[in-house]
């Protein structure tokens, strides 16, 4: 069982499942189309010249498609991570609800959907040149349908890393905003993982305080690394003075 500092494995499960669905289907599109297509060594020049760009566009466009179902998915996870901080923070402090900015929430939006949009960028590159080498061998259908399918894995485990990992960083970010918004204390504290998986680099700031006003070092503000789960948490300033008389 994985200790869960910002309490929001569930929403990284689901985050997680989505995008692993939503590639799925494209991919099912893709099996399809490639059907259709009948690809197969028929000739090998006839094969290079007309089914080759067709149907390697034909792929493309549908995973082009697949980073677009991401953007929904992407936005609906870090609004519930999002307001989640909100709600876990307004609870330390006692507050009835913490109001959060809209522009704050769709930057976080927006990062996220960065960094997967970078990794297809790279991957949809890499993907063609895998396809057409394939197809100028001569490979059968089977086999570039193994090649696509292998490819597809391969974006939706990293888009799944990138997810758990901006999930954490939604959830600390929005902290940080929430303890500002609310001026009620100005330090959080740093919560490792606390167990066999914690990493060298987090282990250290355990029970860390730091002051928000001072968050501009980046290693200080979980995620350090990818699959990061640390958290920071609102630190109330009179509980910590009585626990310490
Ligand atoms: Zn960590």
């Amino acid at each position: 069982m994985l200790h869960d500092p910002t309490g929001t494995l569930n929403i990284q499960k689901q985050y997680a499942l989505s995008i692993r669905r939503a590639y799925r289907q494209r991919f099912h599109e893709v099996e399809t189309l490639l059907s259709r297509l009948n690809l197969g060594p028929t000739s090998k020049e006839g094969f290079k010249e007309k089914k080759v760009p067709s149907s390697t566009n034909v792929i493309l466009n549908v995973l082009t498609l697949a980073f677009h179902d991401l953007k929904e998915i992407i936005n609906h996870f870090i609004k519930r991570t999002f307001e989640k901080a909100h709600k876990d923070t307004a609870r330390v402090m006692n507050m009835q609800t913490i109001t959060y900015s809209e522009a704050k929430l769709q930057a976080l939006q927006n990062m996220n959907y960065h960094y997967i949009e970078k990794l297809s960028k790279n991957r949809i590159a890499k993907f063609k040149e895998v396809m057409e080498q394939g197809m100028s061998e001569g490979k059968s259908q089977q086999e570039i349908l193994a090649d696509v399918k292998q490819s597809f894995n391969a974006v939706a485990w990293k888009s799944e890393q990138i997810a758990r990992t901006e999930v954490v960083r939604a959830y600390n970010k929005a902290t940080v905003e929430a303890c500002k918004t609310s001026a009620f204390t100005d330090t959080v504290r740093f919560f490792t993982e606390r167990d066999e998986n914690v990493c060298p680099l987090c282990k250290p700031l355990n029970n860390k305080l730091i002051n928000i006003n001072n968050m501009q070092n980046a290693l200080l503000f979980p995620p350090l690394h990818p699959n990061c789960r640390c958290a920071l948490h609102p630190h109330i300033k009179v509980e910590e003075e009585e626990t310490d008389d």
